[in-house]
């Protein structure tokens, strides 16, 4: 090795041994916003050997005060968060190994990113996603490392199977960080923190520190000067439907085809296409033309308004609808657009 680790070797638990499990290794990240982009770039510091990278939305100028990978020519061209973040870590560590999805995730992505990990990194904004992580992570015997953050506080917990109690069994006492889609404000070192007290416990997983590994629920505030430490060993419902005796993962099942999501602190409401008739970027171009807006494309989305409201159709045939308030109104849109 070049030293370009010397510092990261030179502490004993990591050692050279700990450095090579690093480069060797592959973390999945959930979501790459705040929370994705400080863990992404630890870790690619770090030496980790791939990443794998899932987020659904693009770059925006309000990102920027906490997303430490974006800058402002991402956002004026909208680039999605995960073309951005490639971009950037490869300035950072050219040798690492980056697989990104611009999409919703579900299922049978999930269960992918479990098979090809040996961490997940929660960087989502939802509960339901976690509930994927929490499903996917289970069924393929991998550790998550769950993080939230809002405000001026944070949680951290490695949901590590077989262990603990798992994310579904562990809602009713877990501090409710982003429990709802209100839109609350955060300050950057929340996120920071955060991401750092993820990163720690992926490493000490990594290089085989795992004794080391939290045991307790962390939450912390960084305004009120207060931390608590929640044991939380004896919480385990048997009957889990992720984590019981005899375990069934709802959340892998594929999702109904025109679901719908209001997207937290977004403003929107995303439509996931109906597989067998997928709306490609062509036909919104066309679409947004025939209207007669303001209408853009990129390589990865076409921008249009309709109705009054300021569409974005995704490549994968998702479409983001900027001020729709609920999933019906949403839903009554796209069919209006699409039939
Ligand atoms: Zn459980």
């Amino acid at each position: 090795m070049d030293g370009r680790y010397s510092r990261q070797t030179l502490f004993s638990p990591v050692g050279e041994e700990g450095q090579r499990e690093i480069g060797e290794a592959t973390v999945a990240v959930i979501g790459c916003g705040a929370l994705g982009s400080a863990i992404s770039e630890t870790l690619v510091r770090a030496g980790i050997g791939e990443l794998l990278l899932v987020d659904r939305d693009y770059v925006e100028l309000s990102n920027l005060q906490r997303q430490q990978l974006f800058t402002e020519e991402d956002a004026r061209q909208m680039l999605p968060k995960v073309v951005a973040a490639e971009r950037r870590l490869r300035e950072i560590r050219r040798d690492v190994n980056i697989s990104t999805w611009i999409r919703n995730a579900d299922g049978p992505l999930m269960e992918e990113l479990a098979r090809r990990s040996a961490v997940i990194m929660d960087a989502t904004d939802n509960f339901e996603t976690r509930l994927l992580i929490n499903d996917a992570a289970a069924k393929h015997g991998i550790p998550w490392i769950h993080g939230a953050c809002v405000g001026s506080s944070g949680t951290v917990f490695p949901f590590v199977p077989g262990r603990s109690a798992c994310f579904r069994c562990l809602l009713p006492v877990l501090p409710a960080v982003n429990a709802t889609c209100d839109t609350a404000g955060i300050i950057p070192p929340a996120v920071s923190v955060t991401a750092a007290l993820q990163c720690a416990e992926a490493m000490k997983w990594l290089t085989g520190n795992r004794d080391s590994v939290r045991r307790k629920v962390h939450h912390f505030d960084l305004w009120s000067n207060e931390q608590l430490d929640i044991g939380v060993s004896r919480i385990q419902n048997p009957e889990c439907e992720t984590c019981g005796s005899s375990p069934v993962y709802p959340e892998l099942a594929p999702r109904a085809a025109g679901s719908t999501a209001v997207l937290c602190g977004r403003d929107a409401v995303q439509i996931l296409p109906d597989p067998a008739r997928p709306i490609t970027l062509d036909a919104g171009e066309a679409i947004g033309r025939r209207l007669g807006g303001k209408t853009r494309r990129t390589p990865y989305f076409v921008e249009f308004r309709a109705f009054g409201r300021r569409l974005v159709l995704f490549g994968d045939g998702r479409l983001l609808i900027h001020g729709a308030k609920t999933s019906d109104e949403g839903r009554t849109l796209y069919h209006r657009l699409f039939g």
